[in-house]
C-alpha cells in the first residue's frame, strides 16, 4: 500500500516536473537595490577582516545560484547593465591588496596564479560558469608597507596589474598606504591620491582609476580635493567615492543614487546573510534586470523615483 501510495506521487511529481522545475523568472525592476561586496583578506583562519578560500568560493556559489551575475562598479556608474532578464547584479570589491586575493606560484620555472588566491578561485568559478560574468574592482596600496603592498609580491606586482586590467578587472584608488584622509589637511589628502595612481600608472601607464575607496571610510573634510585635481602633472578623477559600510546601494538609476557616498556590505558571513535573506523576503526592493542594456525598465507609476537626467541614449519602459 505504501508502495502503491508512493509510485503514484511519484507519477505526479513526474506530470507537474517541467513546469515546476522553472521557477517563475523575477519581472525587471531597475530600481532596485545593489549589492556592492567588499571583501578584505581571502586567507586562513576566518576573521573579522577574513574570508577564507573555502568561504569565499562558497559566496560566489550561492550568488550564482541565486540568480546574481557579475557587473563592473564602472559599468554600475555609467548604467550600462548588460545582464539577462531575470538577473541580479552584483559587483565585487577587493580592498588592501593583500596576499591571498592574488598570488602567484612558480611551478617548473612557470607562473601560476595560485588557485587558492582570491584571483584563482574567481577565475576558476567563472571558468565552470561563464554566464557569471568576470567583474572586479582592486582598492590597491602601492606605497603601503609589507604585506599589503600589491599583494606582497614585489617582483610581480606590475605584472598583476597588467594581467587585471587585460582580463578587463578594474584598478581602484585607496590612497598610497591607507592614510586616514580626516586627519590631513588639502595638501596631504590630494597627494594621498595623486601618487596612489602615479604608481598604479607605471605599470598600467593608460589606466585610470575611476573610482576611490576611503581607508577606514573616512571622508576629508572636503569630498572635492579626493574627486579631481592635479598634483606635479598627476591628474586624477573619480567618479564614485566608495565608503565601508551602508547596506545595498540604490539603483544607478535612482533618484537617491550618489556616487560620491557609495556604500558597500561587507563580505563576512553574517552580513552576507542577512542581505541575501533581505532580498528574498523584499524581491520589489532587488534590481532585477530587463535583459536590455538599452532599457531601463521599472514598476509602473514610479517614474518619480529616476534620477534625471539619465545616463544618455536610455530609454524608460514601465511595467
Ligand atoms: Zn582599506
Amino acid at each position: 500500500m505504501i508502495a502503491r501510495r508512493a509510485a503514484g506521487v511519484v507519477c505526479v511529481l513526474l506530470a507537474l516536473a517541467p513546469a515546476a522545475a522553472a521557477a517563475p523568472p523575477l519581472p525587471p525592476n531597475e530600481l532596485g537595490r545593489v549589492m556592492i561586496l567588499e571583501y578584505h583578506k581571502i586567507d586562513r583562519p576566518e576573521e573579522r577582516w577574513t574570508r577564507t578560500p573555502e568561504n569565499f568560493r562558497r559566496d560566489l556559489e550561492t550568488l550564482y545560484a541565486r540568480g546574481y551575475r557579475l557587473l563592473a562598479l564602472n559599468d554600475l556608474l555609467d548604467g550600462r547593465i548588460a545582464l539577462p532578464a531575470g538577473t541580479t547584479p552584483v559587483v565585487l570589491t577587493f580592498d588592501d591588496s593583500s596576499p591571498g586575493q592574488f598570488r602567484y606560484l612558480e611551478r617548473n620555472g612557470t607562473l601560476e596564479i595560485d588557485p587558492q588566491s582570491g584571483v584563482g578561485i574567481l577565475e576558476a568559478f567563472i571558468k565552470d560558469h561563464p554566464d557569471f560574468g568576470r567583474a572586479a574592482t582592486f582598492y590597491v596600496l602601492p606605497g603601503a608597507s609589507r604585506p599589503n603592498r600589491l599583494w606582497d609580491q614585489p617582483e610581480h606586482a606590475g605584472r598583476k596589474l597588467q594581467w587585471l586590467v587585460a582580463r578587463g578587472y578594474e584598478i581602484g584608488n585607496h590612497t598610497l598606504w591607507h592614510a586616514n584622509l580626516g586627519q590631513y589637511g588639502e595638501a596631504t589628502v590630494r597627494g594621498q591620491v595623486a601618487r596612489a595612481q602615479e604608481w598604479i600608472q607605471r605599470h598600467v601607464p593608460a589606466y585610470r582609476p575611476r573610482t576611490l575607496a576611503l581607508p577606514h571610510g573616512v571622508y576629508p573634510k572636503d569630498v572635492r580635493w579626493v574627486l579631481s585635481g592635479t598634483v606635479d602633472g598627476i591628474t586624477y578623477r573619480h567618479d564614485a567615492v566608495l565608503m565601508v559600510a551602508g547596506g545595498a546601494a540604490p539603483s544607478p538609476f535612482a533618484r537617491t543614487f550618489d556616487p560620491v557616498r557609495l556604500p558597500r556590505i561587507q563580505a563576512v558571513e553574517r552580513d552576507l546573510a542577512f542581505w541575501l535573506t533581505y532580498f528574498d523576503r523584499h524581491l520589489e526592493e532587488r534590481f532585477v534586470s530587463d535583459g536590455d542594456p538599452g532599457a531601463v525598465t521599472i514598476p509602473a507609476g514610479r517614474r518619480d523615483r529616476l534620477r534625471t537626467p539619465l545616463p544618455a541614449g536610455l530609454r524608460v519602459v514601465e511595467r
